[in-house]
C-alpha cells in the first residue's frame, strides 16, 4: 500500500454504512425477510407497491436501531418521523423508499477506534432507518433484465460518520468497529461479502494545516473491508495527483472497480438525484417513551470494550489477549464456555488463541462453524491437566479430534497416547535408568543438576514416550537428591 502522507496533503474521510437488520420480517410488511430464498418468494402486495396497501412498522426495526444508537452514544429522539425518498427504478415498484430525512431517530454519537499506537474518537452524525430496494439481475437472461423483489422492504439502518477519519487504516478500523458492535448487539450479521453490511466512502484532500475541507467524491461498490481500504487509498492519491498537476477535484460519485483496482465515474453532481423527500403520510411519528428506552437499555448486552476490561480483571489476561478474544462476540462466548467447563483459564486462553484461531484461519471459517464444541475441548484440557497425556500428545489429540470428532479420551486410548502414571512401573523404570547410567548419576549427585533433563529423557525413551514426565522428574529427585 502507498504511504498516504503524501507531502503536504491530508485526507478527510466520512463513511456511510448500511446495515441490514436481522429481523424476522420486513420493515413495513408482515412477510419474511430471509436471505437466499428463491426469487420473488418473500413478497407481499406492499413490497410490490400495489395500490391500497398500507405500511405498518416492524417494532424490532425501532428496537434494533435504538440499540445501535445507545451502543454508539447517540441521543435518541423522543419523536421522529419517516420520510419518502422518491426515485424511479425497476426494482422499486412503489417509486419511493420509506426512509428518514430531517429527523433521524439517533444523532450526535461517537465510537472509539484503536490503531497501532493511538486511539481516536470518531463522531457519528446520525443513524436512521430505511427499507431496501429489490434487485435487478442483468446476467441471467441474455435479453432481459430480471427483477427479484425479495429484498424490497427489508429493514436497513444507515450510520453516517462525521468527516473525522484521516487515513484508509482509520476507515478500516472504524468499519471493523461498526461490524463488531452490530454483531455484539445481534442486530446484523455484519457480512460485507454477502451485502448485509455496505459502505460508501466520502473522500477529500486538503493542504495539511488547512481548516477548510476540500471537494469530496463518494465511492461506492466496495464489497469487502480490504476493498474499502484500497479504494480510499487509491482515491486519495488520485485527488492529490490531480491537484498537484493543477487540476480540481469534481464532486461526483465513483465506482470502485475490484478487478482494475481503480475508481471510475458513476455520476456527477449535476446528475445527482433530487429525491424530493417529504413526510410519509401513511405512518405515524415514532414516539420513544422513557419506558421503552429503559427496557431497551436493560436488554443491551455487554459490549466488546467492557467485556475486554472484564477479561483483563477477571481472568488476568494481557490487554492484547483480551482484545483478540473479545473481537468477535461468539469467540468470546466460546472462550468463556471453555473456561467455565474446564475450570482452566490459562490452558483455555492458549488453546483458543493458538489452536482454535489457527484452524479458523486455515479453513476460513468463523467460530460458529468450528467443528468442536467447548465441552469436547474442555475434556481435552482435563486430560492434560490430570497429566493423563503429555503436552505433545494433547496437540496430536486436538488435530485428531478435528478430523474424527471423537472425544479426547477415546482418541487418547485409540492412538495409544495415555501417559503411564502407574507408580510401581514408574519406580522400576527410573531405577533401571539410574542403574544403566552410573556416571551421570554420580555427576548429578556432585551437583550437576542439569542432568535431570537427561534422566527424564531416558525414562521417556524407555517407556516409548508414554511415561508421565512429571512423575519421572519427581522419582529421579527422590533417588538422587
Ligand atoms: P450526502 O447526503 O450527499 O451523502 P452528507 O452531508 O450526508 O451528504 O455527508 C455524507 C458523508 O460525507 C458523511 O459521512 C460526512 O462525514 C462526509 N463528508 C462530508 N463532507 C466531506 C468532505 N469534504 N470530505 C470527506 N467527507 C465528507
Ligand atoms: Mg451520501
Amino acid at each position: 500500500m502507498n504511504n498516504i502522507d503524501h507531502k503536504d496533503f491530508e485526507a478527510v474521510i466520512g463513511l456511510e454504512v448500511h446495515a441490514q437488520l436481522l429481523t424476522q420480517s420486513k420493515a413495513f410488511a408482515p412477510v419474511a425477510a430471509q436471505y437466499g430464498q428463491a426469487p420473488n418468494t418473500q413478497i407481499s402486495p406492499l413490497c410490490l407497491g400495489h395500490p391500497g396497501t398500507l405500511p405498518l412498522v416492524n417494532e424490532n426495526l425501532i428496537r434494533y436501531i435504538i440499540k445501535m444508537g445507545l451502543a454508539t452514544n447517540c441521543s435518541i429522539a423522543p419523536k421522529s418521523i419517516f420520510a419518502r425518498k422518491n426515485y424511479f427504478y425497476p426494482d422499486l415498484p412503489k417509486g419511493y423508499q420509506i426512509s428518514q430525512f430531517e429527523t433521524p431517530i439517533c444523532e450526535g454519537g461517537y465510537i472509539d477506534i484503536e490503531l497501532e499506537g493511538y486511539s481516536k474518537c470518531i463522531g457519528i452524525t446520525r443513524i436512521h432507518m430505511e427499507e431496501d430496494a429489490g434487485k435487478s439481475i442483468h446476467d441471467q437472461d441474455p435479453y432481459n433484465t430480471l427483477v427479484d423483489l425479495n429484498r424490497a422492504g427489508t429493514p436497513l439502518i444507515e450510520i453516517v460518520s462525521e468527516p473525522d477519519l484521516r487515513t484508509p487504516e482509520e476507515a478500516y478500523a472504524y468499519l471493523s468497529k461498526i461490524k463488531q458492535i452490530v454483531q455484539y448487539l445481534e442486530i446484523c450479521d455484519g457480512n460485507m461479502e454477502e451485502g448485509s453490511l455496505r459502505c460508501d466512502a466520502n473522500v477529500s484532500v486538503r493542504q495539511r494545516g488547512s481548516k477548510k475541507f476540500g471537494t469530496r467524491t463518494e465511492l461506492k461498490n466496495m464489497n469487502s473491508f480490504r476493498n474499502v481500504e484500497k479504494a480510499i487509498d487509491f482515491e486519495i492519491y488520485r485527488q492529490i495527483e490531480l491537484i498537484e498537476a493543477g487540476g480540481k477535484v469534481v464532486q461526483q460519485t465513483l465506482l470502485w472497480d475490484t478487478i482494475k483496482m481503480e475508481t471510475r465515474i458513476m455520476r456527477s453532481k449535476e446528475e445527482a438525484h433530487d429525491y424530493r423527500y417529504f413526510p410519509e403520510p401513511d405512518l405515524p411519528p415514532i414516539i420513544v417513551t422513557n419506558e421503552l428506552l429503559d427496557e431497551i437499555k436493560a436488554e443491551l448486552p455487554e459490549l466488546a470494550h467492557i467485556r475486554q476490561q472484564r477479561f483483563v480483571e477477571q481472568y488476568h489476561l494481557s490487554v492484547i489477549d483480551a482484545i483478540t478474544l473479545t473481537e468477535n462476540r461468539y469467540l468470546a462466548d466460546f472462550f468463556e464456555e471453555l473456561v467455565s467447563k474446564s475450570g482452566q483459564v490459562k490452558a483455555s486462553v492458549s488453546l483458543v488463541l493458538s489452536d482454535v484461531l489457527r484452524v479458523l484461519n486455515e479453513q476460513s471459517i468463523t467460530i460458529q462453524d468450528f467443528p468442536l464444541s467447548a465441552t469436547r475441548l474442555a475434556e481435552l484440557l482435563d486430560l492434560r491437566a490430570s497429566d493423563k497425556v503429555s503436552s505433545t500428545a494433547k496437540q496430536t489429540i486436538f488435530n485428531a479430534m478435528l478430523e474424527q470428532g471423537c472425544s479426547a479420551q477415546e482418541l487418547a486410548e485409540k492412538l495409544n497416547l495415555l501417559q503411564v502414571s502407574d507408580s510401581n512401573y514408574m519406580d522400576d523404570l527410573v531405577k533401571q535408568v539410574i542403574e544403566a547410567n552410573p556416571d551421570e548419576a554420580a555427576r548429578y549427585k556432585e551437583g550437576k543438576k542439569q542432568l535431570m533433563g537427561f534422566f527424564v529423557g531416558q525414562v521417556m525413551k524407555a517407556s516409548k514416550g508414554k511415561a508421565n514426565p512429571k512423575m519421572a522428574n519427581e522419582l529421579v529427585r527422590k533417588y538422587l537428591d
